[in-house]
């Protein structure tokens, strides 16, 4: 093929492809076989291969992402990327439509649209040309995610006309999608909307390509100037964007036959007629198939539009009806960063105290930057504040952003603590530095708490004065000094020693299985660490063997050890600190085997000393009882509720109270199907 005749062909690809796209994407309605689409895509992207200055920018081949690693650049909006005011009634509603109306000085028609909850995206149109995405940032600056939104079906690339214009729209994912997709995800989210701005954000658009997010536009910034928002979304359509067909006019006014004619899908009626549409939306709302948590109010004129004007938040033309008043809102004091015992580096709101189905909340986990980064969170913002599943506080959104024009908070590059610099793993940062004091302090209390070595008379206060008055620097240490030394100590009488003494000795008792993960490695809790033993790593050597020989196929060869698991064992394994942990704890004689256990029915006990709880329902353990019956035939004890006592909760669906109690209580959560795997 000569280069003219692979250029025409590529002329006829391109424009059999997106008639096909938008086919498929925009109006569901494919025109051919999924075949024959990736025949004429292959084929395509061959020329395009053969021929790269072929290979254009708007080419229906772009939207499968490439593996080119981008960063996140920041851009400057160039059309004002505002807030919306907020209603949470009714009759709130229906004042600010009077109050509209009465300072517009005229009668007013009203559009409502659906306030989908996903990622808020600017596009950016040049001739007609998509030339960027852009997150809405703080709302003068976002973050540039055009080869991510490139993926998504139902963005065109290129529309209708030649046209220069800024669109905003809302990313979303398909409720019915997102358990399915979130399953495939190393790290999984809270919801679709975490999970589609979150994919939006990743390094690889390639990674998003998999990911079948929508986009419903609703307002388009034309240069030529528009006489209504029903023509701006008529207009939008033509172009080639898909705008969410659950549209509602309400005018009192004579437009409303031309408007219901036009648009089959809309509701219309008299304005009397909104409190009536947002009741049934408020019934539609869970069987539609992507998330929506209130409706936007539109003036439709726009001229009237331009003389009510904009505070620094929001138009003064639109109005959001939310269905639920956020749980609590509260301002952002400040963000701490929390080293843990793994060094993982957690950052954590302080907020103005804020009550809360009853608990006064002042201090909030936010996770990881990226979770700072999906909410776009500064210092002084207000935000809405749940208590998921009733317990755990979380910060829901950014209500409304602070005055001081702080930006979306960054975590330091240095650890607070020992000032190593941090280093970032999957969606965490790290302090790389085992000796860090946040680091040593964590991995004792862990290593003494409940449900590891669980050493009665050390708590978290006493390993603080163990290691301030220099007794112990390590776990190892915990064996070799000498608890007498405690009695110089304030706060420290001979009873309290002789506690600590013999709850130290009594951990040498401790079988293998719970040793194991109190060593603290990462990846090894109590679960990779059954799984390891009930498949033949009986003891530490074997597992040492294993990494020395660096080889981790012996490993990935058991079901329920992933890749990770696998190479961290590995490398953690060949850490001589720990090699220095694990030779003076067993020559403390802390147990380093599994010794044989009492086999009842042949079964080996691998739930000896634990105590489970069981909730939900199973597929395999009907009536639940069965599954009790398999923990205690392997040495486990079965309780009815989740105590402090409880060491495992095994959840099957729909799973209720105690699921959230053993949450608090850090109790391990146990899936059906681990637990299937956990029996063999
Ligand atoms: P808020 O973030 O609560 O101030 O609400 C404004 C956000 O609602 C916008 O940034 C959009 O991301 C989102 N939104 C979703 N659907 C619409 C819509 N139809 N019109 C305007 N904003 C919308
Ligand atoms: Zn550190």
């Amino acid at each position: 093929m000569t280069h003219r005749e692979a250029g025409a062909r590529a002329r006829e690809l391109s424009g059999l492809l997106e008639r096909y796209q938008h086919a498929y994407f925009v109006e569901s309605k494919p025109l051919v076989s999924d075949t024959e689409y990736d025949r004429l895509f292959d084929e395509l992207s061959a020329i395009e291969r053969d021929y790269p200055d072929l290979a254009l920018p708007d080419s229906p081949t772009r939207r499968v992402g490439s593996d080119i690693t981008q960063e996140l650049p920041e851009v400057a909006h160039t059309i004002p990327v505002l807030s919306l005011d907020k209603s949470y009634t009714t009759e709130e509603l229906t004042a600010w439509m009077a109050k509209t109306e009465r300072n517009a000085g005229c009668p007013l028609s009203f559009v409502c649209e659906e306030k989908i909850d996903g990622a808020s995206m600017v596009l950016y149109y040049e001739k007609g040309i998509l030339k960027r995405a852009v997150t809405r940032g703080n709302g003068i600056v976002g973050n540039d995610v055009t080869g991510n939104v490139k993926t998504i079906g139902t963005v065109p690339l290129r529309l209708a006309r030649p046209v220069t214009v800024a669109v905003r729209g809302e990313v979303f994912l398909a409720r019915s999608l997102f358990s399915t997709i979130n399953a495939t995800l190393e790290d999984p989210y809270a919801n679709p909307r975490n999970l589609a701005s979150g994919s939006l954000r990743r390094v690889k658009s390639s990674e998003v390509a998999g990911i079948p997010l929508s986009i419903f536009v609703y307002e388009g910034f034309f240069p030529k100037p528009m006489l209504t928002h029903t023509g701006i979304l008529e207009e939008l359509g033509a172009l080639g964007f898909t705008v969410n067909p659950r549209v509602a006019y309400f005018t009192n006014d004579s437009t409303r036959g031309e408007i219901a004619r036009r648009h089959p899908t809309w509701k219309t009626g008299a304005l009397e007629e909104i409190g009536s549409f947002l009741q049934a939306e408020r019934n539609e709302r869970r069987a539609l198939d992507y998330e929506i948590d209130g409706i936007v109010v539109k003036v439709d004129e726009i001229a009237v539009r331009e003389s009510l004007g904009y505070t620094g938040h929001h138009p003064r033309w639109a109005i959001a009806f939310k269905f639920e008043s956020p749980e609590g809102v509260t301002t952002v004091k400040a963000i701490e960063v929390q080293v843990g015992r793994t060094g993982r580096i957690t950052p954590v709101a302080r907020v103005e105290p804020v009550k809360i189905s009853g608990a006064t909340i002042s201090n909030i986990t936010l996770h990881n930057q990226e979770y700072i980064d999906l909410l776009e969170l500064a210092i002084g913002d207000r935000v809405a504040v749940s208590r998921r599943g009733d317990v755990i506080p979380a910060v829901e959104r950014v209500l409304e952003k602070n005055e001081t024009g702080a930006t979306t908070w960054k975590l330091p590059p240095l650890c607070p603590t020992c000032a190593t610099a941090l280093v970032r793993q999957g969606a965490h940062h790290f302090c790389p530095n085992a000796d860090c004091p946040d680091q040593v302090k964590g991995r004792l209390v862990f290593f003494v708490g409940r449900g590891q070595m669980d050493i009665e008379g050390i708590g978290p206060e006493t390993i603080e004065a163990l290691i301030g008055s220099g007794l112990v620097h390590n776990v190892e240490d915990l064996y070799s000094f000498d608890p007498e030394k405690l009695l110089e100590l304030p706060g420290f009488g001979e009873k309290k020693v002789a506690q600590i003494r013999e709850g130290i000795q009594k951990s040498r008792e401790k079988p293998f299985h719970i040793v194991l993960p109190a060593l603290g490695i990462p990846e090894i809790g109590q679960k990779a660490a059954e799984i390891l033993i009930a498949a033949g790593f009986t003891d530490i050597d074997s597992l040492l063997a294993v990494s020395d020989a660096g080889d981790p196929a012996p490993l990935l060869a058991i079901h329920g050890v992933g890749e990770r698991t696998a190479a961290t064992l590995l490398e953690e394994l060949r850490r001589p600190a720990i090699r220095t942990r694990i030779q003076r704890l067993r020559e403390a004689g802390v147990q380093m085997r599994e010794s044989p256990r009492e086999k009842a029915d042949g079964l080996a006990q691998i739930f000896t000393g634990q105590t489970w709880c069981v909730t939900g329902s199973f597929e395999s353990f009907s009536p639940r009882e069965k599954a009790m019956e398999e923990v205690q035939r392997r040495g486990g004890r079965v309780t009815t509720s989740v105590s402090a006592k409880t060491t495992h909760l095994l959840a099957g669906t729909s799973a209720g109270s105690k699921l959230a109690k053993a949450h608090s209580l850090g109790v391990t959560i146990v899936s059906e199907a681990e637990f299937r795997s956990l029996l063999g």
